[in-house]
Parts: C-alpha cells; structure tokens; sequence
C-alpha cells in the first residue's frame, strides 16, 4: 500500500478482511520504501492513494509498469474527476476505487488478480506456442538439411503420383529447382520434355505404381539416357500412413534415385581386367603348355644324338678304334663325363615334364622298401666311403609293404641320399629310416637325415620347386639343376604322398615322405592320381571335365585283354582332343576316358562311342559282348571329385 494516512490503510485492509480475503500487507509512504518494497516485500498487488506529501499515484503507477508490467495496480482515492480517472485507467492502472465507497475494494482487487493471472497465463502460452514454432522450425530445417546432403535424389510423392518435395540433389543434377518440382511427376522431373513413348523410365514407374497398389517396393538399375548416368531407383510406400492425430498423411511413397554411375564403371573395369587376365592366364599356360611340350620334345630328341656321340666316345676310349695317347684319354673322358651329365639333365626335364602334364606312367606294384634302402646305400658306397661319410639305415620290424612303382621310388630315395651326401661335408653322417605313419591314413614314412649344411627357414617349401636351388649351397657344391627335388615332388604325390623337409643351418637336413601302405590288391592309384590333376585343371580353367566308364562284359566267360585292347583303341579315336585320356582300371577291367567335354560334347561323344561300336564291332569270339557306359560332366553333374566318380560308375551300374 502506498498510503500515508495509516487509518486509510486500515480501513482498506478492514474491507478485505470483511470479504474474507486473505493477505499480508506492507504500507510505504515514500518513493524510495516503495521501489525497495516492489522487490523485497514482492506484492501480488498495489494500492496506491492517489496524491501522497512526497510522491503521487501516477508516479508510482509509471515505476511500477516499468519494473513489473504485469502487476495490478489500483488507484485508492478520495474524489476524482471524471478525466482524471480515465487517464489513470490509460495509464495502465487496474481500476480505481473511491475512499467513500471501500466497499468496492475487494470486488476490484479479486478482478484485477484474475485480470493480471489470465494476463500471465496468455503471455506464457505465446512464449510456449513461440518456443514450439522454434523448436519446430529448427527440426523442419535440420530435417532438411541432412535430407539435403543425402548424395541421392530423393522425392516424396502423394497419392496421386505427384511430388511433393524433393532434396537439392534435383539442382546438382541440373534438373531445375527444389521449389520448382512440386506438383511435377516422376518421369516429367528425370526427363523435362520427353516424349519418347517407350522410354524406360515410364515403363518402370507404371510398373512400380501398380507394385504401390499393393504395398510392395520397385527397385531397378538404368542407363539413363537422358541424365547420362547409371542410376538405381527404389520406389518404397512410405508408411504409417495415419499421423498420430489420426489424419491420412499426404507423403504417400518416396523415391530414392542412386547415381552408381562411377560404381558401374568400376565394376566394368574390373570385369575388363579380369577379363585381360583371363586371357593373359590362358595364354600363359598355353605357353606354358608349349614349353613343356617343347622341353618334352627336345629333350627326347636330343637324347639319341647324345647317346651316339658317348657311344663314339666310349669306342674311342675302350680303343676299338686304334690306339690314343694319354692326353687325348684325358679329354675324351671329359666330354664322356659331361656327355653323362648333358643325359642326367635331359632325363630329368623329361620326367618332370611328364609329370607336368600328367603323362607320367606309373607301374604300381608291391615294393619292400627294406630291399629297395639296401640297394640304395650299397650304390652309394663309394661316394659315402669317399667323404668318410657314416651311413645308417634303420627299417622297423614288420614294416608293411607299399603299393608304389619300384622304379620311381627308387629314384626317389636316390635324389635324396645323393643331395643328403653332397651337402653334408666330409666326415658326417646320413642316417635313413622307414616307420608307419598313420596320420595320412595307412602310409609308411621315409625320412632321410643328415648332418649337412642344413636349408634356411624360409627355403623349407622352395626347394622343391624347379630350378630352385639354395645360394649357399650353390657356393658350397658345383653340379646340380635344382630339378631333382621337384621331380622327387612329383613322383612322390603321384603316389598320393606327401613330401616335407625339416632343417636347421650347420645341423643337417630331414626328407620325408610318404607312401601308401599296399593292402594286396590292386588300387587305381594311377587313375585317382590322373582324374586329380584333370580335376584341379577343369576346376582352374572353370571348364568342363567328362569321365566316361566303359565296361564289357560276356555271357558267363571272362573277357579277354585283346577284346579290351580294341575297344581301348576304338574308344581313343571317339576322343576328340589330345589332352583326353583313356585309362585302365579295376584290374584292367574296366576302360575310363577323362575328357574336356560339356553334357552336349559328352552326348556327341557317347554317340561317336556308339557308331565306332556298331560300325566296327569287337571281333570277340563267337560270343555275346555287352558294353556298357556310365559317364559324368563336372560342373553339370558333379561339383567335386568324388561326386563325378560315383555318379559315373552308378550310371555305369544302370
Ligand atoms: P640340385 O641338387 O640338383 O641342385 P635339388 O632340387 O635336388 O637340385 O635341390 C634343390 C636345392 O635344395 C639344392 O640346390 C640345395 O640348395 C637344397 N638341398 C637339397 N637337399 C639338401 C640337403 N640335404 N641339405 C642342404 N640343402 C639341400
């Protein structure tokens, strides 16, 4: 209360009281209480006299909206002329009640309160509804920037088909404006002005419309003509379709158009250069191929003019062609020794080219390997007693024998007793042993040790490739192509073993390999060994690969060898290709062909079997002869080795 008669305000606080309204009070009489009290006593309203000694109402109306807009203010005075009181009501004072007549007083100060909180409420629910259009705008620009930097076109469309908005990828493509493509349709904003009647673009859209119909989502890949890229377009229904309020939602599907143009062209390129390598791996191996035939055939013809220049020699040398002097022995040994050497390297090119290709032929049969070791280390007797090299040999008891060719294990062993004694130095030791080993299954290990020069870690695998020869070896020893390992290689997996060293420099070396242990009776190792090799060709070539079985049969009598001898010929002319291989197997019983033909060449060629058949029958004796044929196509067929063999011979069975 800003009053200076205290009985005034008593009055006043009287007639509230009277209308049983509750409050706490504060009368001031000067301006300096009232402007301190506006904020320590902090009052709900004002009631001011009108004229005080030192300040007057008007005055204190004015501070009081300056500092506190909203509070109610009312006007307690004597009498007050008509304008008087219209300019207080200006002013901004709540409402003015005269000193004769308090009766009023609660009356306006309970509508000034209610005026002033409904005032409040108002001004807060502006500032709400402000903060809400804020916070809207700021997600709606948001919302559309990140829209914006999506690096694909995106444009919501309505139920009818048109756009409803679009990112700014529009402009970047050069496709007008965001604010332009509104009320557009697809095809007329991809392709401004076309009128090409069987553009792709409408085809797809009428189909991806229909799939809206039924809820479900487009996607296709284009080379757009027009934009002059290849794009990815997904049409999706954008759903719920009901907002939370209940309304039907005017986004009906969105557009999303991927621009994979660089993505393509990558891909093309990679296709190119896989395409490039293809063919520069295809031209390798026929090359390869090439060489291998050309190593094959070189070596075989320079062998006979070899042979006749030793023998010459050896005629000179044993003096069946008159007398030679010392010196002239002397050189003449010389070359007989280099024509020796000049073989041994041709021989092992011809082997490993055998083994390259597959040719290699292998005479399997039951071999002691306690024989086969003992006859090795007695031919090596003078080369061991020359460096005063100890030699031991260690065979267990009962050792089984194995099912190899006695021939190529032979040159095995000796490839490896031969390195072992030529790097192990003067004075060492080369011990070879043979045990079971039944890790691969039933096979037999032999290993050959010795206390050599030893191999660097890294070398372990290398020195089994061809050519490939250790450089502190090759300081150490003189002689040697690096090709006796790689043949070893060779022979050794060609009887389904395995081949491994160990070592540690200044140590000594450790060869082992494996062999299966023979079971008595006869096993198409030569075949699996073929049809694995020609198996990891197709598979590498990704071409095809058909295994025929051919069987015959006769009523009650055992079928001849000469009977099969001509069907094994008649069948080699079916072959079309010199790569194709016709094989014995089941005791020679049974004739198989491995050829790079698909299912239509392998029909052609079961035909050809057929015609040649019939054409040129069998000259058996006076017996029937049933010839049946099972046959399987890799990949058609067969995906894996296994596979192919059983579904031939299940043919085979019927
Ligand atoms: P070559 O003996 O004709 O050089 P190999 O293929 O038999 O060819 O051997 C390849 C290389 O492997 C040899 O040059 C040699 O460096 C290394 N090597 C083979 N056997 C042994 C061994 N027992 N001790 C040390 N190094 C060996």
């Amino acid at each position: 209360m800003l009053e200076d008669a205290a009985t005034d305000a008593e009055l006043m606080e009287h007639e509230l009281r009277r209308a049983k309204i509750s409050f706490t009070s504060k009368r001031v009489e000067t301006r300096e209480d009232f402007v301190r009290e506006l904020y320590e006593f902090a009052p709900d309203l004002i009631l001011s006299d009108y004229r005080l000694p030192s300040f007057d109402g008007l005055k204190a109306l004015d501070t009081t909206q300056k500092e506190f807009p909203d509070m109610p203010f009312i006007l307690v005075t004597g009498a007050l002329g008509e304008e008087k009181a219209i300019e207080v009501l200006k002013s901004g004072a709540s409402d003015y009640v005269l000193k004769d007549n308090l009766s009023r007083l609660p009356h306006a100060v309970l509508r000034a309160i209610r005026e002033a909180e409904g005032r409040r409420e108002r001004k807060q629910a502006r500032k709400d509804l402000e903060e809400s259009l804020m916070v809207i705008g700021r997600a709606k620009r948001e919302w559309e920037s990140t829209v914006d930097s999506i690096p694909q076109l995106i444009c919501l469309i309505d139920s009818e088909g048109y756009i409803l908005r679009t990112n700014r990828m529009i402009e970047q493509w050069n496709l007008g404006q965001v604010v332009n493509s509104k009320g557009k349709k697809i095809h007329e904003l991809l392709h401004p002005g076309c009128a090409d009647s069987s553009c792709y673009l409408k085809t797809f859209w009428s189909h991806a419309w229909e799939e809206l119909r039924h809820g479900r989502s487009t996607e296709g890949e284009f080379n757009d003509p027009v934009i002059g890229r290849y794009l990815y377009i997904q049409v999706r229904e954008i759903l719920p379709k009901i907002s939370r309020k209940g309304e039907e939602t005017a986004s009906y599907a969105v557009v999303v158009v991927h621009d994979i143009t660089e993505r393509k062209q990558a891909i093309d390129r990679l296709k190119e250069y896989a395409n490039e390598l293809e063919m520069a791996n295809k031209e390798l191996r026929r090359l390869d191929e090439i060489k291998s035939e050309f190593v094959a055939v070189a070596s075989h013809e320079l062998r006979t003019p070899l042979a006749t220049i030793k023998n010459a020699i050896q005629l000179l040398l044993q003096r069946k062609t008159g007398d030679i002097n010392e010196n002239q022995e002397k050189f003449l040994s010389l070359a007989e020794k280099n024509i020796n050497r000049l073989t041994n390297i041709l021989n092992s090119l011809l082997d490993l080219s055998k083994i390259e290709s597959g040719r290699i032929e292998l005479n399997f049969e039951e071999v002691n390997l306690r024989d086969s070791l003992e006859f090795i280390v007695s031919s090596f007797k003078p080369q061991v007693d020359g460096k005063s090299i100890q030699i031991e040999m260690e065979v267990e008891k009962d050792l089984p024998s194995v099912y190899a060719d006695r021939e190529k294990i032979i040159q095995v062993m000796m490839n490896l007793v031969g390195n072992a004694i030529k790097f192990t130095p003067q004075g060492g030791m080369i011990s070879i042993s043979a045990k079971p080993y039944n890790e691969d299954g039933n096979m037999v290990a032999v290993s050959v040790r010795d206390s050599g020069i030893g191999i660097p870690e890294d070398q372990l695998e290398k020195v089994f490739e061809k050519f490939h020869q250790v450089e502190e070896s090759l300081r150490r020893s003189t002689g040697g192509t690096g090709l006796g390992l790689a043949i070893t290689k060779g022979l050794v997996e060609a009887h389904q073993g395995k081949i491994w060293a160990e070592s540690e420099i200044g140590e000594g070396s450790t060869f082992t390999f494996t062999l299966p242990v023979s079971k008595g009776e006869k096993r198409d190792l030569r075949f699996r060994y073929i049809l694995d090799k020609e198996f990891q060709r197709a598979m590498e070539n990704h071409s095809h690969l058909t295994l025929f079985f051919i069987e015959m049969s006769t009523e009650g009598a055992e079928v001849k060898d000469t009977l099969l001898d001509q069907l094994e010929e008649k069948l080699k002319q079916c072959l079309g290709r010199k790569t194709d291989v016709v094989l014995r197997l089941g005791r020679g019983k049974i004739l198989s062909a491995l050829c790079e033909a698909d299912l239509e060449g392998a029909r052609v060629i079961r035909q050809r079997i057929d015609e040649v058949l019939q054409k040129h029958p069998i000259e058996g004796q006076d017996i029937s002869l049933i010839t049946k044929v099972g046959m399987a196509t890799y990949p058609e067929e067969a995906l894996s080795k296994r596979e192919l063999f059983r579904k031939a011979k299940e043919y085979l069975r019927g």
